[in-house]
């Protein structure tokens, strides 16, 4: 019995009926509708996986689980997972930033194809049924399992793929059976800051910034996007992943510290300026940008060290050329709060993973209780990589259901 239709647990159902037939399969959706986090994911589009194919490099974009997820991956990996959405008809493309979605663009595309692929492997996938609760005993079946409709099902497996929410029975049956839940706290959250650098400027984006975190080992490059309501981007997103318990355990009260010009040091932007001055004394700094930053958070940068619109390159003071060049590589903001990516947002904490046999999905405190997916303290930067998690744990843990001993023996 599967707890949870959403990726995983779809993902893990249809790989043990495809290749075990014989054996019943079923599938608890506490919720009138299954898949929703695929159809609502990558603003509606699905970035599905990404085309990183090497599961050394794969595993160094989670910040929780990569060191379990290495073997896994050599596995079920992105590669097998488009090979197995094309043989049943689903194209992906890749975009310039690795991340796959399917050429229709459409996530219905691939909530579709799991939703066929389990009906046609007799996947029982039964929907506003939640697991109120489940215990093992000795005998068999081995599991006694109540839904929220009132009925108690038996079965001699159990497969918790029931996702991050707080509230799950999923975590409760987990802890019942003697596992330790990591803290749950967001991961993949944007920066609120009010502040008037950007006031003006959302949707202004820089390709290649650096942020890092004041009083914290935290430091990532990546693009940054102005909102309004402050910072996001891959870059902000990643430290928001990497830095998920450092920043809960700060209130989400802390200083980001941003260079404009990730690849660029203070002494070459220092470099830079020297040489605009030398070059182009006569010119006005706001019309004359030697970063190649958006004119219009030149112009914010300058405002910010007070140097005003008309100043040439030779009139302007060294003090107020060091105060620039701090602007541009390190501008620190106070964030006051976290905001919503609504692209996609995932839970860092679950399943204790030391916990879990990463061979089989198998918990190896309880014989014949499986783990998939966001209900694992397992959790990936954006770009695909937390559904290719939920489809290789699936994929393990239905693998394993198909091939595990009959429960009498044979
Ligand atoms: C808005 C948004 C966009 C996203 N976009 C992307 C993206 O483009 N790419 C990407 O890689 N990741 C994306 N993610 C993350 C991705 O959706 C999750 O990592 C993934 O869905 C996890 O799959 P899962 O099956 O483990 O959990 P879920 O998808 O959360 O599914 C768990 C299911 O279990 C059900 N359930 C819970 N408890 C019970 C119970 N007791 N009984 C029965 N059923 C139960 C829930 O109702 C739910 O349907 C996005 C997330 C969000 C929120």
């Amino acid at each position: 019995l599967v707890v949870g239709g959403g990726a995983a647990g779809f993902f893990a159902a249809i790989t043990a009926a495809e290749a075990n037939p014989s054996r019943k399969v079923i599938l608890c959706e506490a919720t009138a509708h299954p898949l929703a986090k695929v159809r609502v994911s990558g603003g509606g589009r699905c970035n599905v996986t990404h085309a990183c194919f090497d599961p050394k490099e794969l595993i160094t974009r989670y910040p929780r689980g990569g060191r379990e997820l290495l073997g896994p991956f050599h596995r079920w990996q992105p590669q097998d997972m488009i090979a197995w959405l094309a043989d049943r008809g689903v194209e992906l493309k890749t975009e310039e930033d690795g991340r796959m979605f399917p050429v229709t663009d459409r996530s219905a595309t691939i909530a579709d194809c799991l939703l066929a692929a389990a009906a046609a492997a007799k996947v029982d996938v039964r929907i506003s049924t939640g697991v109120a609760e489940a215990g093992a005993g000795a005998g068999r079946p081995r599991w006694t399992v109540r839904l929220t409709t009132g009925e108690t099902l038996r079965c001699d497996r159990l497969l918790l793929a029931s996702g991050g929410g707080r509230s799950s029975a999923g975590f409760a049956i987990a802890r019942a059976c003697g596992h330790v839940i990591e803290p749950l706290v967001p991961s993949l959250f944007t920066f609120q800051i009010d502040d008037s650098r950007l006031k003006g400027l959302e949707g202004l984006s820089v390709p290649d910034a650096a942020a890092r975190v004041e009083g914290e080992k935290l430091a990532v490059r990546g693009a940054a996007l102005v909102t309004h309501q402050g910072l996001s981007g891959p870059a902000i997103l990643k430290l928001s992943a990497w830095g998920a318990r450092e920043l809960a355990a700060r209130n989400y009260q802390f200083t980001v510290v941003l260079s404009w010009v990730g690849e660029r040091s203070a002494e070459q932007v220092r470099a830079d300026f020297a040489a605009a001055r030398a070059g182009n004394a006569r010119k006005q700094l706001a019309t004359w940008n030697p970063c190649g930053l958006p004119a219009r958070l030149w112009e914010r940068l300058l405002a910010a060290v007070a140097i005003g619109p008309h100043t040439t390159w030779s009139t302007v003071t060294n003090a107020a050329l060091e105060a620039l060049a701090a602007q541009v590589t390190a501008s620190a903001f106070t964030v006051t709060g976290k905001s919503t990516n609504k692209e996609e947002f995932v839970t860092c904490g679950g399943v204790r993973l030391a916990e879990v046999d990463f061979k089989t999905m198998e918990s190896k405190l309880c014989p014949e209780l499986y783990f998939a997916g966001e209900v694992l303290d397992i959790d990936g930067i954006t770009g695909g990589f937390n559904f290719q998690s939920a489809w290789t744990t699936g994929w393990i843990a239905g693998a394993a259901l198909a091939q595990s001993p009959e429960p009498n023996g044979t």
